[in-house]
This record gives C-alpha cells, sequence and structure tokens, in this order.
C-alpha cells in the first residue's frame, strides 16, 4: 500500500492508493530493469524489447481522479496537468494549424478525421474551420463537455475503447500528446486501426525518448517528470515496432515547429529550475509578454503512420 504522493498531489486524490505492477505492453515479457526513480515512481527498462514504462504504476481506475478539472488548472503543473489550460489555447490553436498543414498534404477534407484525446477541442475547432468532418474522444467527462461547447462536434467521453466506434469509418485519427498517458497502448493503438478506413492515417506526438535531449537531461527530461501522468516512454524504434504490432507503417517521424505562447514555453522551465522558471515568469508577466507566440522547435516525435493491416495476434518477439 502506497501513498500517492507526487508532490502537491496528495490533496489531489486524498486517498491511498495501491499500485498495480504490470509486464511489458509491447512484448509482454515479465523481466524488466530499474531504469530510474522520479518522484517516488520507478521507471524500468523491458529486458526483451526495450520498452521504458512505469511499474508499478497507478491503476486505471484512478483515471477519473487524475482527469478531473484540477488537471487543467493545477496548482503543481511541473508534475501533473497544466497550469492554466485555457490560456494556451492561442498558442495550441496554432500549433494544430500547422499540424493541419502537414495532415493535409496527405488527404484533403471534407473527410472524417478522429481526435482521440481532445481536451477541449481546439484541433476540433480549427479542423472544422478547415472543413473536415472532426469527431472527438475524452477521457475527462470534465473536458469533454467544454469540447463539445466550444467546437460544436460530436464529443465520445470515455475511453477509445469505452466508445464503441464503427469500424472502418475515419479517414484520419490524431493523438497529439496522448498515448504516453494510455494505460494499454498496443489495445489504443489496435483500436485506432480499428476504428480508420482502409489506409487511414493516424498522426501524433508523442514524447521522445530516445532523443539526446532525453539522455541528457536523465530524470530531469519533462517526460520523465510528467511520470505521475506518463506511463510509457517511447523511443523510434519502440514506438516503430508497438506501430508494425497494431497493423500500422510508421512512415516518417520528425521535429515539428510548434507556436506556442511565451508563458506556456517558461512553464515548462519549472522541471528544470524552479528559480529560473520564477525569474522568467516574473519577467515575462512584468514585460506585458506572455501572450506573445514564439515558435518553439518541437523536441517530442510527429509521428506519420498509415493503417497498412490488421493488428498481430501475436506477441512481438524479442530483438
Ligand atoms: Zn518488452
Amino acid at each position: 500500500m502506497y501513498w500517492y504522493c507526487v508532490a502537491g498531489t496528495t490533496e489531489w486524490t486524498g486517498k491511498p492508493l495501491t499500485l498495480e505492477h504490470v509486464s511489458c505492453n509491447l512484448c509482454r515479457a515479465e523481466e524488466a530493469s530499474a531504469y530510474c526513480t522520479v518522484n517516488d515512481f520507478q521507471i524500468v527498462r523491458c529486458d526483451s524489447c526495450g520498452l521504458l514504462y512505469t511499474n508499478p504504476r497507478r491503476p486505471e481506475s484512478e483515471l477519473p481522479d487524475i482527469y478531473s478539472e484540477k488537471y487543467y488548472v493545477s496548482q503543481n503543473p511541473s508534475t501533473l496537468g497544466y497550469d492554466d489550460y485555457c490560456s494556451h489555447a492561442e498558442g495550441l490553436k496554432r500549433s494544430f494549424e500547422k499540424h493541419l498543414e502537414l495532415i493535409e498534404k496527405y488527404v484533403r477534407p471534407p473527410a472524417a478525421i478522429l481526435d482521440v484525446g481532445c481536451a477541449f477541442g481546439y484541433f476540433l475547432e480549427v479542423a472544422s474551420s478547415h472543413g473536415w468532418r472532426p469527431e472527438g474522444v475524452e477521457v475527462s467527462s470534465f473536458a469533454a463537455k467544454e469540447a463539445a461547447r466550444s467546437a460544436g462536434a460530436t464529443i465520445h467521453t470515455g475511453t477509445l475503447s469505452s466508445a464503441h466506434l464503427p469500424g472502418s469509418s475515419y479517414d484520419v485519427a490524431t493523438m497529439w500528446d496522448v498515448l504516453e498517458h494510455t494505460f494499454d497502448p498496443t489495445a489504443e493503438l489496435a483500436e485506432v486501426n480499428r476504428v480508420l478506413k482502409p489506409y487511414g492515417y493516424l498522426f501524433m506526438t508523442v514524447p521522445n525518448a530516445g532523443s539526446a535531449l532525453a539522455r541528457i537531461m536523465g530524470t530531469h527530461w519533462y517526460g520523465f517528470k510528467k511520470v505521475a501522468e506518463h506511463n510509457y516512454f517511447f523511443s523510434k524504434n519502440t514506438l516503430r515496432r508497438m506501430l508494425n504490432k497494431t497493423g500500422f507503417a510508421l512512415l516518417q517521424t520528425k521535429l515539428g515547429i510548434w507556436p506556442c505562447s511565451l508563458r506556456f514555453l517558461v512553464t515548462k522551465l519549472e522541471p528544470y529550475s524552479p528559480t529560473a522558471y520564477r525569474i522568467a515568469r516574473k519577467a515575462v508577466n512584468g514585460l506585458g509578454l506572455g501572450h506573445m507566440i514564439v515558435n518553439f522547435r518541437f523536441i517530442d516525435m510527429l509521428v506519420i503512420a498509415r493503417k497498412e493491416g490488421d493488428p498481430l495476434r501475436e506477441p512481438i518477439s524479442s530483438g
């Protein structure tokens, strides 16, 4: 029995929690070696395939508690959630404009697009303005209500699996910084595969645990610092194998330009240096530059994949 004692979140859930042990989600191996410990959570590396994952971890039954309203106005955004999600709307929408420019090189609207983990529906709003037929899936009932109100699109509240969407229905699926949060990413990608039309496209962003930045920053890397909400940490290799296992071909990974507000960018400093964060925040607020949009070289993987077949039934082999 553990207390869920990540800094700032004790009051969040306010209850004792039994963490669960899990096997590797990619190859199902039980054997894994300790990789690092962050905020009392252990991250392990699968001895067979190399996938990094949090183990033990909080159970999926905690989902409603984690992604409550507090997640979007977090008191401790360096470890969990956002300081004020709404205040980042303009930067996020510009980012989604960039993503759509890329998507439309592959598929042109009008077409059906499903945003898995749509949060407040900002991507759906932008997609709708481009002529797409957007739908969203959102596990947070709080965020789903916001999305339904602001985006005017159909929002399926819950997980993708619980939505029971019809198969072969969407031309494009998107997952913006979502896969690392899921509890069974293989099942999630297999379900995305099922609802996509043949040769439909999947576009997503995911923190790159194999990047030079992740290696240099070690336990201070922002992907690990969010261990209270991140269950998996993908490299290009482990992600490619999971995509292949679930019936996708990985076409390309790339770095994208990420336009975001200076205020949002400053919040990313906090995990690395609280002092630098406070100084920068004071300077940005004092100069009234918080809403200035800057083009930040996005350090996550921007992934382009295409449905090529059905998910494999067999576990992936080691190597
Ligand atoms: Zn494995």
